[in-house]
């Protein structure tokens, strides 16, 4: 929109200067009338159908009409007088003059041909202006010519510094309507070579592109046409001059001799003071009249440089309107965003900033204090409303001295803040304690008065939840309700809105702070499960489980910092170091001569799209040099329908790749059945506990019995995980399924007792 106008303003502009040109140039009465190279403009056309009427053998005021054909291109020999519409100039004034004195009323017509030769076949013309010497026309037919009007100079002209050939050997540029006068240099200087042009514009050009050496013109034309300033460069050759005759011509017929004669008769009596006397007045008019092309040629530069600045100052202004425009805005979101009195944000402030943070930290643990001073009310009426605010002052500036730039303070309203705060365990909670609330608690105590500061505060420990959907007054009705636990009990302190979140949340902080370390110390193992043909009692494979051997703790299970890494996306490093440290052990099995498979669990964190797993796999077994088709890959059954195109092209790649590729978990799900369909593994590994820890005991049977039936039919194996009794087992085989892994067979347990199990 703003460039938009923008551009109106450029375009008007441009308007506003080209109409200011035309203005300019229009000031000047004839603008237009002449081109640069002499030729008329649009009044020509005009004027030769004005004085076309007059035809020869017509009589006019009892006078015979003599109709005269004359170039135009020729200033000032013919040309069009703006005022009077006439056709004037030296060669005109003197041929009326001529004409009279012989007795015709002279009409003088613009000739519409080429050149004189094709002019002299046209007998609407009585007699054509100008001949050097007789010609012969273009059909054929020779010319007689009166007596000479005057001697017309023609000069020479060239680029600035160009040396001139000698003229036997000159190249020369001509206009074509000069055609009878080329003739006559022809036989006057045989060396020269002529070419011929249709306007002085193709003659510079011709010139200054090398074609031709010199221009050749009479004088009193070029002293017009060099008036042109993007001539410039031209210039006239005083040496090179030499004279050629002005003469009418006409046909060579008995009327024509006869006109040639009595026009004879008028030359004879044009005098040689006459003749000067015109020629003076107009070579000294100021006849050239600058076109559109010559006043840019002239001022061209500077009306690029008035339009650059123009557009300049534009872009300034516009610039400067934006910057005020901001600056404004800025300080009216400061008004609305700040408390002004205590320099916190105001709520709309708050909000805005703390979900921003929220949402740009999703995994910085974040809590929510709302803080509050219980004897307000007293300090304000005991030590009056200045002393109070002053304190609200102070404390807001101490608790910003402890903000960094991921956290936010607003004020809630009266003496009641809000603060979103990165959760730095208990350690921080002190500091906060003792280093804003103390000195809040002991602000007027230090001050030499009695007032005791009580301050008590709620927290909101954030949960996942809350960085999934942010919705800050939510959370700030928690941490207030917190607050008004102790706000009623005696003396001051702080109240957590979910404790058990706060614990977590320091569990959390510890894993996540811990795992680095575990895994280089070798605190994290990987156990195996084994994995046993019941009809046979062997064991096929194991399912590699990790543990984590903590020191201070002892064993933790996977299932309370598997979701936590999950989490905080930490999970990659965990499993690489089980995957790598399964294929390492699958290689000893083969060099012990154990054959068995190895099954490992594959988060759906670690499918991402960056992130090629297939080919980290490959590279792996190939590293360890083992068959890919003992590597089987455990997906879960949840996974697959939280983003099934990624995980099933992932499924597919593994498996062209050579592993078995496992659906784990299978039931766990809501659309089991679905992803039967939808997913391309090789083995189910169906999850007891889900079917039968709950419910009607024999329909999980009557289920299970099917879903074994189903994969089957499906082209697929089945294996079934969480086998803890001895009829869970017998059923299994009865209903056709013997692979099965469990405590009723083996609990998980370290690699040393894994193989040693084979070995027996
Ligand atoms: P999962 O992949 O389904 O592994 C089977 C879990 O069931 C194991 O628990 C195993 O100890 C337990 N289990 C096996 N037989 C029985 C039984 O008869 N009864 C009962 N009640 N439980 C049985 P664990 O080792 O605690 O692992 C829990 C889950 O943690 C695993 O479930 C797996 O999803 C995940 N997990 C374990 N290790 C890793 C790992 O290295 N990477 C990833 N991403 N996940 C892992
Ligand atoms: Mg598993
Ligand atoms: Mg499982």
């Amino acid at each position: 929109m703003k460039i938009q106008r923008l551009l109106i303003f450029i375009y008007v502009f441009l308007l506003m200067t080209l109409a200011l040109c035309f203005v300019m140039l229009s000031k000047r009465p004839d603008f237009m009338a002449y081109a640069a190279d002499g030729t008329l403009g649009e009044a020509k056309t005009e004027a030769g159908s004005e004085t076309e009427s007059g035809s020869n053998a017509n009589k006019s005021n009892g006078k015979e009409v003599l109709t005269v054909g004359v170039p135009m291109d020729r200033c000032p020999l013919f040309y069009i007088d703006v005022d009077s519409n006439e056709i004037v100039g030296i060669g005109a004034d003197l041929m009326r003059y001529v004409g009279e004195e012989a007795g015709y009323e002279v009409v003088l017509r613009q000739i519409e041909e080429g050149n004189l030769k094709d002019a002299l076949d046209n007998s609407t013309y009585d007699v054509i202006l100008p001949f050097g010497s007789a010609i012969t026309s273009t059909s054929g037919h020779n010319s007689v010519v009166t007596e000479n009007l005057f001697q017309t100079p023609f000069t020479l002209v060239t680029l600035k510094q160009d040396e001139v050939p000698p003229l036997d050997s000159l190249k020369v540029g001509m206009l074509k309507s000069l055609g009878g006068g080329a003739d006559t240099v022809r036989q006057l200087y045989p060396g020269i070579e002529i070419t011929m042009y249709d306007t002085m514009a193709d003659c510079v050009k011709a010139l200054r592109d090398d074609k031709v050496d010199a221009l050749l013109h009479n004088s009193y034309v070029w002293s017009y046409v060099l008036q042109k300033p993007s001539y410039s460069d031209l210039e006239v050759q005083p040496e090179a001059m030499f004279s050629m005759d002005f003469r009418a011509g006409v046909r060579d017929t008995v009327n024509g001799r006869e006109v040639v004669e009595r026009l004879n008769a008028g030359i004879s009596k044009l005098t040689d003071t006459r003749r000067q006397a015109v020629i003076l007045d107009y070579t000294s008019r100021d006849l050239y009249r600058y076109d559109l092309s010559d006043f840019l040629y002239r001022y061209g530069i500077s009306i690029l440089l008035v339009f650059l600045l123009f557009i300049a100052l534009i872009i300034i202004a516009i610039q400067r309107v934006r910057a005020v425009r901001r600056e404004n805005e800025r300080k009216l979101q400061q008004m609305i965003n700040q408390d002004h009195l205590t320099g916190a944000l105001s709520m709309t402030g708050f909000r805005k900033k703390a979900a921003q943070l929220i949402h740009d930290n999703p995994d910085t643990p974040y809590l929510l204090a709302f803080v509050n001073i219980k004897n307000f009310k007293f300090i304000n009426d005991s030590l009056g409303r200045r002393a109070g605010d002053d304190l609200l002052r102070f404390w807001v500036a101490e608790t910003m001295k402890t903000l960094s730039d991921r956290e936010a303070m607003g004020r809630v309203g009266a003496d009641h803040f809000v603060v979103l705060r990165i959760s730095g365990g208990e350690d921080r909670l002190r500091r906060d304690d003792e280093e804003v609330i103390g000195s809040v608690r002991n602000y007027f105590l230090d001050r030499g008065k009695e007032n005791l500061v009580l301050v008590s505060g709620g927290l909101y420990v954030l949960t996942s939840e809350d960085y999934r959907h942010v919705d800050v007054d939510h959370m700030l009705d928690l941490a207030s309700m917190a607050e008004r636990k102790i706000r009623d009990k005696q003396g001051d302190g702080y109240e957590f809105y979910n404790p058990d979140q706060w614990d977590k949340g320091k569990h959390v902080a510890d894993v996540i702070s811990q795992l680095p370390k575990a895994l280089k110390e070798g605190e994290i193992q990987v156990w195996y499960q084994p994995q046993v043909d019941y009809a046979t009692g062997e064991i096929t494979g194991g399912e590699a489980l990790c543990r984590w051997k903590h020191g201070k703790i002892g064993w933790i299970p996977p299932g309370s910092f598997i979701p936590i890494l999950e989490d905080a996306g930490m999970i990659y490093d965990l499993d690489h170091y089980v995957w790598e440290t399964a294929c390492k052990d699958l290689k000893r099995w083969i060099d012990m001569g154990i054959h068995r498979s190895v099954s490992v669990n594959v988060s759906r964190c670690d499918i991402r799209e960056d992130r090629d797993l297939p080919e980290l796999f490959s590279e792996m077994v190939k590293r360890y040099d083992v068959p890919p088709e003992l590597f089987h890959i455990e997906i879960t059954e949840t996974a697959y329908a939280d983003n099934s195109e990624m995980l099933i092209r992932t499924t597919e790649r593994l498996r062209e790749l050579g592993f078995q590729v496992e659906m784990d978990d299978f039931g766990s799900g809501y659309s089991s059945l679905h992803m039967l369909k939808e997913v391309p593994v090789d083995r189910i590994k169906l999850d007891l506990r889900f079917l039968t820890d709950t419910g009607d005991q024999e329909k999980g049977r009557i289920i299970i019995g099917y879903m074994i039936r189903m994969v089957d039919s499906l082209g697929m194996k089945i294996i079934t995980e969480g086998v803890e009794t001895r009829e869970q087992a017998d059923f299994l085989r009865s209903q056709g399924s013997t692979e099965m892994q469990g405590y009723f067979f083996y609990k998980p347990m370290p690699v040393i007792e894994f193989e040693d199990l084979g070995s027996k």
